[in-house]
């Protein structure tokens, strides 16, 4: 089957915002008026509209799903939509859910990158809110295209204007409003588009009814401003558009729109509109919004890529006949279904019953059931085409970053990173049922998510869970209880510290047995070398010759492994060490794999104890958000924290301090600092690089662990 909607009628999109600004509700509007877009395209009724709402109501619309997918037809309220030929056409959205909260910024990101375009909903009370700008951060650094909602106009003290204001002053100063907001608080009404300067109300239970009202009266001079500033900085978009403006000529409304597009794509320009997404205001016009202004996978750069056997890079365009290209973002479990990953086609297209070959892993796998999530339904298809978003069923060896393409042209995405957990806890099943359940549980949610970790100590029996945050723990463990039906009692945080050296070393291991019985024979050198931080571990097989067969040498990697598991001075995972196999000797008979792992762990204990080795721990990066009184005491705080401060920024009546503090002093800080602050300051706080420990502080680490 051909693909149904042409790519430049497809969004891939995610909503951001803060904790409690109305993603759940904005979303829950979507795909409400995109189901009733759909029916209506389907059979151009008024009637199934109702039937379909009534449906909806009873069944409610839930959304749980990394991806879901719906259609709208734009409303069709100016003629320029017939210019641009918008009218009547359906497009297909692909909804990619995006996680709120700070301590799981590895998925925010994981989510910015598949995406090709963002609405960002604040709350029209609070304005940009500190979280709201550690998220802006993230889509500057992806170059994602967005449009700002300011949502809950109908709230008691709301305000477009400072709202507004504050997106200006603390997220971009290239926002512009496309819409005022008629009437505020328990007055508010509808919207008035300013480049169509047209005025509309919502009416019906839903808000489904757009009605043309004429402009509020007390409004018409205040549209003329913010109108021009918008004409203003759409036109500096496109010079030939200037030169006839500054003669004095306005732009059609048609080509205005295809500049505005121009400038959100390239984000040059950030519309902000307006409404009340729980009163059933003006969410239809973000949808149009969607269409209008964000991209399609054709307006963007091909996504680069990496060939598989030269390294070379090369480029993978939006295109159904190109080689198949996808990146795995998501592994779910579904109630229904099982496991699910969910996949991003950059290029080519997928066809169920044919082989992938993951890149990534270097194996293949069967293709079985491709599926599309809608809101309240899976769709069973034969064929996904570039550009889509879609989920396979029951892949086995699939995780969370991997390429997909097929073994005739393999590939590597940029690879995504995932940072090392910085914290972790220890957790002990009630019952012996519960630690068969708790297994199962643990594996799953690992399964899922990239940051989470589970490791046992098989001599204690004891199970260690590490994440990225306090937070980020407690969610898991609430899922593991509330999902898995898994008791466990659960203890204290504790702080994820790493080892690495900072010499060079060179040392041999030898185990030899050679009395009675079987003998033993293995007999490695290597080399140890510090790697930059971030660099991992990375083992280099420079054996030439016969001093070691080539059948050993995974056994003596094996062993390497198992000793930087096992840490030099504290017993924590040794990081950015590369170590260089470089001779030895074997013996005909006696020799053995399990000879050479443990001739290579001997090497490694000898070599990393002259290799100068170190404890790292976690650095954070947090910004404080405060009133200006409190500035003193909060900054003189940062510093007894060991914190270095980098910057101070001011804004109108606060403070924002900008701060490196090392984990283990963060404990505790959310109740420390509403205490400092009278509950007036705020903080994030997001992982930022693992340093070298202080000689005081890292010997108490060590004695800690004796
Ligand atoms: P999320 O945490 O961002 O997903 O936010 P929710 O959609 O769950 O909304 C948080 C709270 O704000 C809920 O109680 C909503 O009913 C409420 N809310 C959402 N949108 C609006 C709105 O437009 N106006 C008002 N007054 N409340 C809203």
């Amino acid at each position: 089957m051909p693909r149904v909607y042409p790519l430049e009628r497809v969004r891939d999109f995610g909503i951001i915002a803060h904790i409690d600004a109305g993603k759940t509700t904005v979303s829950e509007r979507i795909l409400f008026y995109t189901g009733i877009s759909h029916k209506i395209g389907e059979v151009h009724e008024g009637e199934a509209v109702m039937d379909w709402m009534d449906q909806e109501r009873e069944r409610g619309i839930t959304i749980t799903s990394a991806a879901t997918t719906c259609f709208w037809m734009p409303t069709f309220t100016n003629e320029d939509d017939k210019i641009n030929n918008k009218a009547g056409n359906t497009y297909r959205f692909n909804l990619i859910d995006t996680p709120g909260h700070i301590d799981f910024t590895v998925e925010v990101k994981r989510s910015l990158r598949v995406l090709d375009g963002a609405v960002v909903v604040f709350d029209g009370v609070a304005g940009v809110e500190p979280q709201s700008e550690t998220n802006w951060r993230y889509a500057d650094e992806f170059m994602v295209p967005r449009i700002c909602f300011i949502n809950k106009l109908d709230r008691t003290g709301a305000s477009f204007a400072k709202s507004f204001q504050s997106i200006l002053d603390r997220l971009t100063p290239n926002a512009v409003m496309i819409q005022l907001p008629i009437g505020l608080e328990s007055e508010h009404k509808g919207v008035v588009d300013l480049l169509a300067k047209k005025a509309y109300h919502f009416e019906g239970e839903r808000g489904e009814k757009i009605v043309e009202v004429e402009i509020p009266a007390d409004m018409v001079e205040e549209v003329t401003k913010r109108r021009a500033i918008l004409i203003e900085k759409i036109v500096e978009q496109d010079e030939a558009m200037m030169e006839r403006y500054l003669a004095g000529e306005t732009p059609s409304l048609a080509e205005l729109k295809v500049a505005l597009r121009k400038g959100v794509i390239k984000v040059e320009i950030i519309p902000v509109m307006a409404g009340s997404a729980l009163k059933n205001k003006g969410v239809q016009f973000v949808l149009d919004a969607v269409v209008d202004y964000l991209p399609s996978p054709l307006d963007l750069p091909p996504v680069k890529a990496h060939d598989a056997e030269t390294g070379e890079e090369v480029e993978r365009l939006p295109d159904d006949n190109a080689p198949f290209t996808a990146l795995a973002f998501k592994i779910a479990t579904d109630p229904f279904v099982g496991s699910l990953t969910f996949f991003r086609i950059y290029s080519g297209t997928l066809k169920k019953g044919s082989y992938i070959y993951n890149a990534t892993k270097g194996e293949k796998e069967r293709v079985g059931r491709i599926l599309r999530m809608h809101a309240n339904d899976r769709e069973e298809v034969d064929e996904i085409f570039a550009g889509d978003i879609g989920a396979l069923v029951g892949m086995k060896n699939t995780t969370t970053g991997d390429t997909l393409t097929y073994e005739d042209n393999p590939v590597f995405l940029e690879k995504m990173t995932f940072p090392e957990p910085v914290i972790s806890v220890r957790i002990e099943p009630k019952t012996k049922a519960d630690q068969e359940k708790m297994g199962i549980a643990l594996r799953k949610l690992s399964e899922e998510d990239p940051t989470f970790r589970v490791s046992g100590n098989a001599e204690t029996g004891e199970t260690i869970i590490a994440g990225m945050g306090e937070l980020h723990l407690d969610v898991l463990v609430e899922r593991m209880k509330r999902e898995f039906k898994v008791e466990a009692n659960v203890g204290r945080p504790q702080v994820s510290y790493k080892e690495t050296i900072r010499a060079h070393a060179e040392a041999e291991g030898k185990y030899i047995k050679q009395s009675g019985g079987r003998g033993q024979y293995g007999h490695v050198k290597i080399k140890m070398d510090p790697l930059e931080r971030g660099g991992g571990f990375e083992f280099v097989n420079e054996i030439k010759g016969a001093s070691i067969p080539t059948e050993y040498i995974p056994a003596v990697e094996k062993g390497i492994k198992e000793s930087l598991d096992r840490g030099i001075l504290a017993g924590y995972k040794v990081i950015d060490t590369k170590v260089t196999l470089y001779d030895g000797s074997f013996h005909e008979v006696d020799s053995s794999e399990a000879a050479f792992k443990m001739a290579a762990s001997m090497a490694f204990k000898a070599a990393a104890s002259m290799a100068k080795p170190v404890i790292l721990e976690p650095i954070m990066q947090v910004q404080v958000i405060i009133p200006d009184e409190y500035l003193g005491d909060v900054s003189g705080d940062v510093s007894s924290k060991r914190g270095r401060i980098e910057s101070i920024d001011d804004r109108p009546m606060i403070k924002v301090i900008n701060a490196v503090i090392p984990l283990a002093e963060m404990f505790g800080y959310a109740t420390k600092l509403r205490s400092m602050t009278q509950g007036r300051g705020n903080y994030t706080m997001e992982f930022s690089s693992y340093e070298e420990a202080p000689t005081n502080v890292a010997t108490t680490i060590i004695e800690g662990r004796k």
